[in-house]
């Protein structure tokens, strides 16, 4: 099931107050794929809500009606009866004669009804794209005054949506995943809101766990490099003049590292009969390197 599913199943098992009702009623009506004074209509792929529309108009008209099935798995609802249509819109408050597709804000009694009715709206024309993937919510929306007045409804709201005009639709979208968590909880899909928060999380423990991998990988390619380059010299020093023309502190450390090139310079310092540092080690190692150069010239 693809995550805008999972959201809008979600949704529609939230019960809702008789104020609420109407609200949500009135999103999926007004943002469904008609809403004119000749035909209400919407067309989905969930049948759900093909359902929960045929509730909104029975709940704002008291007519009975239902949803059909067309070819590829989707169902429509279409309502062309004038007496449901007016009774909606006198429910409403919408006058006939000047039926525009924008929001009559007289319809929400309390704070409430906005979430109810941005639900409502969601569930007609909006999408949300699996957090694992990209952050993307957005409600695809018929006309420009439509769109103005859902960034108008969500002025009540800390996250600011944007608008964008696509080949003759409009699109009113959230990008960050801050604005979507909040736009789920607004909504009431209290639980998928939190998965969007548990992908950035873990996101965020993947991204930590690569750089320090990496930050791993480069020091271990560092002392991997040094040490077959402090064996180079050894190696050549051997076959030049023998390890016991050196020097005894130089002797035994040579003889350690020739024998082993993964021992860490640290644990070197503590194989010696005669402890010293590792600033130490690293002082003979440079001593033999510049011994076998000089031997090479
Ligand atoms: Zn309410």
């Amino acid at each position: 099931m693809s995550f805008s599913s999972e959201v809008k199943n979600e949704l529609l098992s939230i019960e809702n107050s008789p104020c609420c009702k109407h609200a949500q009623s009135y999103g999926l009506l007004l943002f469904g794929r008609a809403f004119s004074a000749t035909e209400f209509s919407i067309l989905t792929e969930n049948s759900a809500i093909a359902g929960s529309y045929c509730d909104a108009v029975n709940y704002l008209s008291d007519k009975k009606v239902s949803p059909t099935e067309t070819g590829g798995g989707k169902y429509k609802v279409l309502i062309e009866d004038p007496e449901i249509i007016n009774r909606v819109f006198e429910k409403l408050g919408i006058a006939e004669a000047t039926v525009k597709r924008r929001i009559n804000f007289a319809n929400f009694q309390d704070t409430c009804c906005f979430s109810a009715f941005i639900r409502g709206a969601f569930l007609s024309c909006g999408t949300v794209t699996n957090p694992e993937k990209e952050y993307h919510l957005e409600f695809s929306v018929s006309t420009k005054g439509l769109c103005e007045d859902i960034i108008k409804l969500f002025d009540e709201y800390e996250p600011k949506p944007k608008m964008t005009q696509r080949s003759g639709s409009y699109t009113v979208y959230f990008k960050s995943s801050t604005d979507i968590e909040d736009v789920l909880s607004i909504m009431g899909a209290t639980e998928n809101s939190l998965q969007v928060m548990g992908a950035k999380v873990y996101k965020d423990i993947r991204n930590t766990v690569n750089r320090k991998v990496n930050f791993e990988n480069a020091n271990l390619a560092r002392t991997i490099a040094a040490a077959t380059k402090q064996y180079d010299a050894i190696a050549f020093i051997k076959e030049k003049i023998g390890f016991d023309a050196l020097p005894e502190e130089l002797r035994e450390i040579a003889k350690l590292r020739y024998e082993d090139r993964e021992l860490s310079n640290s644990e070197l310092s503590k194989m010696l009969s005669e402890s010293i540092t590792v600033s130490g080690v690293n002082h003979r190692f440079k001593r033999l390197i510049k011994l076998a150069e000089e031997l090479k010239k």
